[in-house]
């Protein structure tokens, strides 16, 4: 396979000894070898046991974790901040140990569907409610870029943060990609569920929102990145829009938050 450079916007990590999600990867060493193996030059980054935390104990070791693999990758892997809503002390404490050592990104955060994913009773919350709302501001006051799931809320926060940079991950559907043209301050990655995979949504997403504002994600270790890297090379063929989307875009945006990786 031809080797390009490749920033992949949207990963998680293995956590090892957490058995609360089944992983293909027993270890992240064996995590990052397969994505190096497929091309990708850098990942951004949380662990399944941040974003999926279910305990306060979750969220601070998923965290610490990823700040640990962050430093023995040597930047191969570049750690988001993972916040839960149900625990906004350790949010904001974990949020700004991430902004002492330099790092500028939040997320993916997926608080809204935890729910859903775990299959547990822990209380959800949408992204426009003030107890998620509280830690966006704080992200938004420390020139994070945050990166969160795809909901119809994301459009709410564009909306209450215009100085904020949100990424939104998948391909939604059609209207609510157009719902996402009017915010200038969202990107889209192209990451997981079947949007980026499905021939003719990464045609759609480049047909509403433009090349400049999608950013390369797979959403591993959920997702082979392979997979997604082919569906770029056919619904972009001209090179330099393609690099855009592989990481420019994502190297533009980290930029604009003093970041280069
Ligand atoms: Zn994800």
């Amino acid at each position: 396979m031809e080797q390009v450079k490749i920033i992949d916007s949207h990963t998680h990590m293995p956590s090892s000894g957490w058995e609360k999600h089944t992983n293909f990867f027993s270890c992240f060493q064996d995590a990052v070898k397969y994505l190096r193996d497929s091309g990708i030059e850098k990942a951004i980054f949380n662990t399944w046991r941040g974003v999926l935390s279910e305990s306060r104990e979750d969220l601070e070791k998923g965290n610490a974790e990823a700040l640990e693999m962050a430093t023995s990758t040597k930047g191969f892997l570049y750690p988001g901040v993972a916040m839960n809503p149900d625990f906004p002390e350790e949010s904001l404490r974990c949020l700004n140990k991430f902004h002492e050592l330099g790092y500028r990104w939040a997320g993916e955060l997926l608080t809204y569907k935890i729910d859903t994913l775990k299959n547990s009773c822990v209380s959800s919350c949408k992204y426009n409610e003030p107890r998620f709302v509280k830690l966006i501001e704080r992200c938004m006051e420390l020139k994070f870029v945050v990166q969160i799931h795809g909901e119809p809320e994301v459009v709410d926060l564009a909306e209450m943060f215009p100085g904020l940079t949100i990424v939104c991950s998948h391909i939604g559907e059609d209207e609510f990609l157009k719902r996402l043209v009017k915010c200038d301050n969202v990107f889209l990655d192209i990451s997981g569920r079947a949007g980026g995979l499905i021939i003719g949504r990464l045609e759609k997403a480049v047909k509403i929102l433009g090349t400049n504002r999608l950013l390369f994600g797979s959403d591993f270790t959920g997702y082979d990145p392979q997979g997604f890297i082919a569906r770029v090379k056919k619904a972009i063929p001209d090179l330099h829009e393609q690099e855009k989307v592989f990481r420019y875009n994502v190297l533009y945006l980290l930029e604009s938050v003093g970041v280069k990786i």
